[in-house]
Parts: C-alpha cells; structure tokens; sequence
C-alpha cells in the first residue's frame, strides 16, 4: 500500500532546482525568453508564453522506477519533485482500456483503446494540470490556487487545494451542472458563480490578475497557464508508455481551449526526439459539439483564424468560444494529416451509451463528443478503421448525469412478485 503524507517535508534538497529541468519561459510566436514566474503572455508581441527546459540524461528506466502517478515524468515537468511526497491527490496512471466490443460495433479491424481518465481523484483529466499548477504556485510562494472553470477544472482546483492546505478561489458559468457545481462546494474554499458564459468568467479572471486582492493567488489556467498546460503532457506520456513506449496511429482528443490536444501531440515529439519512442507517424484528430465548434469550423474552411462563438451544447466542459490554444491545435492537426470534426448532442448522447453499453466506461459529454466524432470521422473516411486507435475519455458520465436522465430509466417498475419479472421479460 501507498502511503501519501499530506504535508510537504522540507524542500531540504537544496542542490535540486524548483523547477527541475525546466529553464525559463519562451514566446511560442517570437521566442523572447522570460524567467520562470506567474507569467502567461510575451511583452513584445502577446504570444503565449510555454515551458522551455534542457532535456538531457532522461531514460525508460528512471520513468519506470518512479512513482504510480504523472510524478514519473517529473523530469520533463515544470517542477522538481519533492525528496518526499508532493502534498497533491498525485493523479495519473489511469488505465488504457483494450476497447474491443466496441472496435467490432465501429467495424474496427486495427485494435482500439480508450484512454480513461475518469479514473482521476476528481474524475477528470484536469487533476493532471492543476497538480502540475499547483506545484508551481507552491514554488512561487502563492498561497491560493484560482480558476476559471467549465466545470472539471473548478472541482480538481478545489479539492487539490484542499488537499494541500491552500485557499482556493473558482470562478464558474453559473449553469453549470449540478455534478460540479455540488462536488466543488462541498471540497471547500470559494466559489464564485457567474452570470455569464465560461468566455465571460475568463476575461473576469484576466481582469482580476491586476487587482491588489489577488496578490497570492495563482489562476492556474491563466497566469500559471505554461505550467499548467505541462500536465496535460503527461496524458500523451502515459498512452506511449502503457503501448509499450511507441504511439497509435490514431488519437481522438476533445477540444475545448485546445490545449490537450497540443500537448499530447508535443508530448509524443519529445519522447521521440528523446529517443524513448520509435519515430512513429500518428495522426491528430480533434473532437468538438457543434454547438462550440470553433475549431472544427476553421478546419473545414480550411483556414487559421478562429472565429470565436457563443457556445450552445450539452458538452459543458468543452464550452469555450474563443479557445486560445485553437490555432496551435490546427496546427498540429493539419501537421500530422488528422482532422477537427463536431456532432450534435443526439450524436453525443448516443455515443455516451453506446460507450457504455460496449465497454462498461461511462463517459461525461466530452467522452461522448470523442466518440461520437470519431464515429463521423470513419463514416466520411477522414479516419481509418485499419489504423490502430486511441480515443480520450477526460471525463465520468456521473458529473452529467443530466444528458442522458430523459432518455434511459428502468426496463420495468414492477411489484415484488416472480410473475412480474416474467411478465417484464416477455414485454419485446
Ligand atoms: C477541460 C476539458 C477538456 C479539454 O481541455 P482543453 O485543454 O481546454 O482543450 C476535455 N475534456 C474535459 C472533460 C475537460 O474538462
Ligand atoms: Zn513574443
């Protein structure tokens, strides 16, 4: 058994930098270098700022011998783990499950897999990146973590913070599901609802940074996002490593800010340019409702601009109509020859079951926006049945429950009586 001490020994490893291998921050648009701090966007030209580390000595062997959780990647993470244990819920190491019923109902002949990332401490792939936040703010001295939140994000900030003994500040669309917004209140800190969409709460949040209040909070998707972003790479490590170190020659990913998907892409370039991983061509597909499709639709126009939306869908958690990272997700889609597909809730509501019924994994809506497009994107031929495939689910049905309450319930309500059963059985 796996004992996780709650509170952080002393960083006593004075010779062991904060941040690992990790050695500034870098403008993806014009490569201005910045030092590591609470900083997300370049001075110069507005470009986002990302991670830039000095990869050197990382083997298979020392990935191996790490800890059961995304803390075995450390060394290609913004942070430098504890001599001990980091005090966070240490996510990661959800299971690859060998999807075989449900490869035979797509008519599949290469295997496929679905990634499960329900299997996190809050249910979702966020866990990834708020741990990953959350050390840097730890590094940084910040004494809360803060987010604006689809839903996902605010329960993992919330109980990460709890965990850790820090205060927590989540900024959310007041819609939002019942599963998330009851799940976060009751891990504690504050929560605050917004009258408003998510792209609302985030120009909140943007606007909040400058303000006296927030001086020790760190909003982990915007002025920590570089770090944060880093934690989805490591969604990208796991799938590599449970394949037995090499890529699939197909992966469905959500989209909703982008970032996901990007960072799976780059965390298969770096084990590749590592030597980890065979040089293997994959191909990035990315899923989205069309009820938020502003990734899609830029893709089927064949252009980079995003042109932002006022989200519509039952898919919450990918919400977001002016995605930041979309362009960089076109990117690497059109890079490796994948595509950007959307579906409608009907589709993602059908998926959701079908998902369920084939394999036992119970997906929120993005699970069944994955699905569902993927289903599509077989269908026009843009993804192929012969090439082996992952699918991501990011997140648990049980948190939307709502999208499928009014279309399945019991076979039968029957008395307690044996000819009852009888008689529900024989109804067709
Ligand atoms: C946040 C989220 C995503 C996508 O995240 P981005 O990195 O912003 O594209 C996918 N699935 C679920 C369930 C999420 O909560
Ligand atoms: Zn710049």
């Amino acid at each position: 058994m796996t004992v996780l001490a709650n509170t952080a020994p002393p960083d006593t490893a004075a010779d062991q930098p904060a941040f690992g291998n990790a050695t500034g921050l870098v403008c993806r648009e014009c490569g201005a270098d910045y030092s590591l701090g609470a900083a997300y966007s370049c001075i110069e030209c507005f470009g986002p700022l990302e991670v830039a580390y000095d990869l050197t000595g990382i083997t298979r062997e020392a990935i191996t011998a790490g800890p059961q959780s995304l803390w075995r990647y450390a060394p290609l993470l913004p942070v430098a783990p504890y001599a001990g244990s980091e005090p966070n819920l240490h996510p990661g190491m959800t299971k690859l499950v060998r999807a075989d019923n449900l490869a035979d109902a797509l008519g599949m002949t290469a295997p496929l897999w679905v990634k499960d990332d329900s299997g996190n401490p809050t249910h979702s792939f966020k866990d990834r990146v708020v741990a990953v936040a959350q050390s840097a703010a730890r590094r940084l001295g910040l004494s809360t973590i803060a987010c604006a939140s689809t839903g996902n994000l605010a329960n993992a900030v919330a109980a990460a913070a709890a965990r850790a003994g820090m205060g927590s500040v989540v900024v959310i669309p007041a819609n939002l599901e019942a599963g998330k917004v009851i799940t976060t209140a009751t891990y504690g800190g504050t929560l605050l609802a917004v009258r408003g969409n998510y792209d609302d709460v985030n120009r909140l949040c943007s606007e909040l940074i400058g303000d006296p209040i927030t001086q020790t909070w760190g909003f982990v998707n915007v002025n920590l996002r570089p770090y944060y972003a880093e934690g989805s790479k490591t969604l990208g490590y796991e799938v590599a490593e449970q394949l037995g170190w090499r890529t699939p020659g197909q992966v469905v990913i959500p989209v909703a800010s982008g970032s996901l998907l990007t960072k799976v892409d780059k965390a298969w370039r770096e084990l590749t340019s590592l030597g980890l991983i065979p040089e293997g061509d994959y191909r990035v597909f990315g899923a989205q409702a069309d009820g938020c499709s502003p990734v899609a639709r830029a893709f089927a126009d064949g252009i980079d601009v995003i042109r932002p939306v006022k989200p519509d869908t039952i898919a919450k958690s990918l919400a977001i109509g002016n995605p930041a990272d979309g362009p960089y997700a076109l990117d690497a889609v059109r890079r490796t020859g994948g595509a950007v597909g959307s579906v409608s809730d009907p589709e993602i509501v059908s998926a959701i079951r079908l998902l369920a019924r084939t394999e036992g994994i119970f997906a929120e809506t993005a699970g069944g926006v994955t699905l569902a497009t993927f289903q599509r994107l077989l269908e026009s031929g843009q993804a192929a049945r012969d090439s082996e495939t992952v699918l991501l689910n990011t997140g648990d049905g049980l948190k939307t429950l709502d999208a499928v309450a009014d279309v399945v319930g019991p076979t039968a309500v029957i008395d307690a009586s044996v000819s009852q059963v009888h008689e529900a059985l024989a109804t067709p």
